[in-house]
C-alpha cells in the first residue's frame, strides 16, 4: 500500500509524537522509571546498550542452569553443571558482546570463575534435584490492566502448594529493608502467567545465587500492587510519548549510563559528583569527567 492509499486518521484520534512500544517488559519499565531520557535513547532512537561484564556473567550462568534443570532430577549434580558450563563456554566467548569486552587472559579467567561461582551458587540456595520443573525460559505475553506486557520467566516449578515463579539473580542481594521492593518483576510474571495460562502462581522467588532467596506469596494484593505500578509507568510513558517529552533524571546511575556523553544534564551531574568525590571510579561514565 502506498502512502497515498493510507486513509487519514479521524480528527479525534490521538496520534502520539513518538510511537508507543508494542509491549512493556520489566526491564523497559525499569529503565523508564529510572530515567525517561535514557528510555528514549534506548527504545526510540534504538541506541545500543551493550551488556557489561556483570550482565554477561548472568547470561552465562542462566544458560547453564537452564540446561541443568532440563535434566532428570537425579542428574542435576555439580559435575553435570561443570560439564554444561564447559559446553556453554564456547557459545559465550564467540558472542560479539563478550568479544567487545576485550578481556585479556587473566580477565577472561576471572569472568569464567565468576560465571562458575554463580552456577555453583545454586546449591547454596536450593537442591536442584528436589525441584519439579514445569518450564524454563518461558516467554509470556499478556495484557495486564490494559498494559501490553512481555516477559521471560526463568523457571516455573510445581510444588505441593501450586505453581511457583522463580527468577535467578547473579548479582549481590539487596539490603534486607529493600528486599521486598525487588519482587515487582516476579509478581508481574505471576500476573502474566495467570492471565496467559489461567493458572495463578501461588509464590514468587528471587534466587540470589550463592547468597539467599527472597520470596513472597503471590497473593492478589501483592500481584495487584505490582500491576498497578506497571499501569502507572505505562500511563506516564504514554503521556511522555504523546508530547515527545522524556526528561532526564540525573542520579547515581548516570555513572553507568551508556548515553551520558549525549546528555548535558547527566554530564553536569557526573561532574558535580566527581568534584564532591562521590562518583565511583569504576563507573564507566566517570571517564567523561575525571
Ligand atoms: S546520563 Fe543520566 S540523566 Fe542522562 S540519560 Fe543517562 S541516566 Fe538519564
Amino acid at each position: 500500500m502506498t502512502d497515498a492509499a493510507v486513509p487519514p486518521a479521524p480528527a479525534d484520534e490521538a496520534v502520539s509524537a513518538v510511537a508507543l512500544p508494542r509491549h512493556l517488559s520489566p526491564s523497559s519499565a525499569g529503565t523508564f522509571t529510572q530515567c525517561p531520557r535514557r528510555w528514549r535513547f534506548r527504545y526510540v532512537e534504538r541506541r545500543p546498550e551493550p551488556p557489561g561484564e556483570a550482565a554477561l556473567v548472568g547470561t552465562f550462568s542462566h544458560r547453564v542452569l537452564e540446561l541443568l534443570l532440563a535434566l532428570e532430577p537425579e542428574q542435576r549434580t555439580v559435575e553435570a553443571a561443570r560439564r554444561l558450563a564447559r559446553q556453554v563456554w564456547p557459545e559465550t566467548t564467540r558472542h560479539p558482546d563478550y568479544r567487545a569486552l576485550g578481556l585479556d587472559p587473566d580477565a577472561e579467567r576471572g569472568f569464567r570463575w565468576k560465571g562458575w561461582q554463580a552456577v555453583e551458587g545454586l546449591w547454596a540456595v536450593e537442591d536442584p534435584a528436589t525441584v519439579a520443573v514445569r518450564d524454563t525460559e518461558r516467554r509470556v505475553r499478556a495484557e495486564l490492566d490494559g498494559v501490553p506486557f512481555y516477559g521471560v520467566v526463568d523457571r516455573l516449578d510445581d510444588t505441593a502448594d501450586g505453581l511457583v515463579v522463580t527468577d535467578y539473580k547473579s548479582g549481590a542481594p539487596p539490603r534486607a529493608r529493600y528486599a521486598s521492593d525487588k519482587l515487582g518483576q516476579v509478581l508481574l510474571y505471576a500476573a502474566a502467567i495467570a492471565a496467559a495460562d489461567g493458572e495463578a502462581p501461588v509464590r514468587v522467588r528471587l534466587l540470589y545465587l550463592g547468597a539467599t532467596v527472597i520470596e513472597a506469596d503471590a497473593d492478589p494484593d501483592a500481584v495487584g500492587g505490582a500491576v498497578g505500578e506497571l499501569r502507572a509507568t505505562w500511563d506516564a510513558l504514554v503521556a511522555a510519548a504523546d508530547r515527545d517529552d522524556f526528561p532526564p533524571r540525573p542520579g547515581p546511575l548516570c555513572g553507568w549510563c551508556p548515553h551520558a556523553a549525549s546528555c548535558p544534564e547527566g554530564l553536569a551531574d557526573l561532574a558535580d559528583r566527581w568534584a564532591r568525590g562521590v562518583l565511583r571510579a569504576d563507573a564507566p561514565a566517570a571517564a567523561l569527567v575525571s
